[in-house]
């Protein structure tokens, strides 16, 4: 299993991440991504301290830890400049907190994600056919969400992704350990979001694919 949508208590999450981490070698993951709600104020205190773990488990424990971010509630015009900081701090995975129903993230804010290539639009809410569109063209990342709220809208985001032919990616976007999921759950959710019960190894196969894009191949 890989998941490439976490929280520490860096930002809103409960667990330290390398106790995040060693409960995801537990739970026999091969790969985890730390991304950390972000905006202006905290991009530069968060990233080298996520590259800085990442290096230091990926020297001792089995599980591959990618130090990411979220980028979350950032005013549309200023997603473009905030991925571009993320990257050069280091951060190998970008992640963009779309526009889930379930909180007023500003309109535009998965288009802007879309535009800066972001890795992952995570949530991405009742996201328009031609968003989806731009995301196949681009080889970005639609999450479906295995959070609560956040996954009301999986069924829209896997129905819009399978006709235009985007790409699906599945991540738990836990924030503690409870959130944390069994391959049997991702099952469930992946089954739950209406794509075919086998569609869980296609979707692992993508995180997989996002990995070798970002040089961090498990
Ligand atoms: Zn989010
Ligand atoms: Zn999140």
């Amino acid at each position: 299993m890989i998941d490439l949508h976490t929280h520490s208590l860096f930002s809103d999450g409960a667990l330290i991440p390398s106790e995040l981490v060693r409960r995801f070698e537990a739970l026999r993951y091969t790969a985890v991504a730390i991304t950390d709600h972000a905006d202006s104020s905290n991009l530069d205190h968060l990233v080298p301290r996520m590259v800085q773990v990442a290096k230091d488990l990926n020297e001792r424990q089995s599980v591959r830890v990618i130090p990411g971010i979220e980028l979350t509630h950032v005013p549309p015009s200023l997603i473009g400049a905030l991925v571009e900081k993320a990257r050069a701090l280091g951060a190998k995975l970008v992640v963009i907190h779309g526009e889930t129903i379930v909180e007023p993230v500003a309109p535009g804010t998965n288009r802007a994600g879309l535009d800066a290539s972001a890795d992952i639009i995570a949530h991405p809410g009742l996201i328009t056919p031609e968003e989806v569109r731009l995301a196949a063209k681009k080889g970005i990342f639609l999450e479906i969400s295995g959070r609560k709220g956040h996954c009301f809208s999986n069924g829209h985001v896997a129905r819009l992704a399978k006709e235009a032919g985007a790409r699906l990616i599945l991540d738990s976007d836990g924030h503690a350990p409870g959130d944390f999921m069994s391959e049997e759950f991702a099952r469930k959710v992946v089954e739950g979001a209406g794509l075919a019960p086998d569609s869980l190894q296609a979707l692992l196969s993508n995180s997989r694919l996002l990995l070798e894009q970002i040089g961090s191949s498990v």
